[in-house]
């Protein structure tokens, strides 16, 4: 198993799991990649920043005489920011893993769990802004997810 950083053309970093790198590169000829967050099938392997200095050092005419790194940098909030897309990707996976889909019942299950009617476990669904409020007032835990379909796609 190879874990692999991908990027796709919007910049949205995340992890790839594959069987090999040839592996990742017959998927991706074949469109089975896609970028989780946009559904992007323009994606490549994230270069490292070593290699991207080693490119703008032999493309870039008089770059040899500045020292290296200098010529191409990360910018620092772009790769805090592609961390953290990775990051509440990678969270959102676990949920999606860990988690019962029960749709449109979400409220109805999670208030007879909160009264001990259910066994409790670890639910996801769809609810309005209005129940939801309800329910907080109820004091039953809920928690509002980001709206990601391209996330559950991506478990299959
Ligand atoms: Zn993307």
């Amino acid at each position: 198993m190879k874990v692999l950083d991908l990027q796709c053309a919007h910049q949205h970093v995340f992890e790839g799991w594959f069987g090999s790198e040839d592996d990742f590169h017959q998927q991706l000829e074949r469109g089975l990649v896609s970028c989780p967050l946009c559904g992007d099938q323009r994606v490549e392997k994230k270069l490292s920043a070593p290699r991207l200095n080693l490119r703008a050092g032999r493309d870039a005419p008089g770059a040899a005489h500045r020292p290296e790194g200098l010529t191409l940098s990360n910018h620092p909030a772009q790769a805090e920011l592609a961390e953290l897309q990775a990051r509440m990707l990678k969270a959102m996976r676990e949920i999606m893993v860990n988690t019962e889909d029960v749709g449109e019942r979400f409220a109805e299950q999670a208030r007879a769990m909160h009264h001990g009617e259910i066994e409790r476990r670890n639910i996801r669904g769809q609810t309005s802004a209005a129940v939801a409020l309800e329910l907080l007032e109820e004091g039953v835990e809920v928690m509002p997810l980001p709206l990601l379909p391209a996330v559950k796609d991506t478990l299959q």
